[in-house]
């Protein structure tokens, strides 16, 4: 099926709402059982799918130029302290953790104990810093609003390449996976 040229698959789930998502490059409408409104729903996102689908397609051109870094685990974990010491200037950081995260480079809870995906250890070293200050940043904002955005463009003037770029590394890493 397709939308504007952008294909999507359909998953009927035991779910109250509809909600679209693009995983690895891929539009997928979760929709409850028996939802019929499936072109209204579609009409009503076509220009966020659009969007995404363009930025996504932009990331995969880019992705075909980066070569995955390939940390080993301390080497990775030494680099990720170095750089909370480095942008935790306010001491608020209390924990750091690693996990393997599905859908997420990193997270930050209530305790500010950040936990960063594994798969970090593929990213070249700036974009591990970025993903560092982006986590430390939540100590002061919590939401991704203009607050938040302007703390992270006081030292990210691009910050919009750097996004580009950790989705490109991001496909690259998942289609990594796959073959
Ligand atoms: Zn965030």
């Amino acid at each position: 099926m397709e939308i504007n040229n952008v294909p999507y698959k359909i998953a009927y789930k035991d779910i109250r709402n509809p909600r679209l998502e693009f995983k690895a490059g891929n539009l997928t409408l979760h929709l409850p059982y028996g939802y019929k409104d499936e072109q209204k729903l579609l009409e009503k996102y076509e220009n966020w799918i659009l969007k995404k689908y363009l930025f996504i397609k932009e990331c995969r051109e880019l992705a075909d130029q980066k070569i995955l870094n390939n940390l080993s685990d301390n080497e990775f974990k030494d680099i990720a302290s170095d750089l909370i010491k480095k942008h935790d200037l306010n001491n608020k950081i209390n924990g750091l953790s690693f996990r393997n995260f599905k859908s997420k480079w990193a997270s930050i809870n209530s305790k500010n104990q950040i936990t960063l995906n594994k798969k970090m250890a593929f990213l070249p070293e700036h974009l591990i810093e970025y993903i560092v200050f982006h986590e430390i940043m939540h100590t002061i904002e919590k939401r991704h609003g203009a607050v938040f955005k302007e703390l992270i463009k006081k030292r990210y003037k691009d910050h919009k390449k750097y996004e580009k770029d950790l989705y490109a590394y991001w496909l690259l890493i998942s289609d990594r996976g796959r073959s």
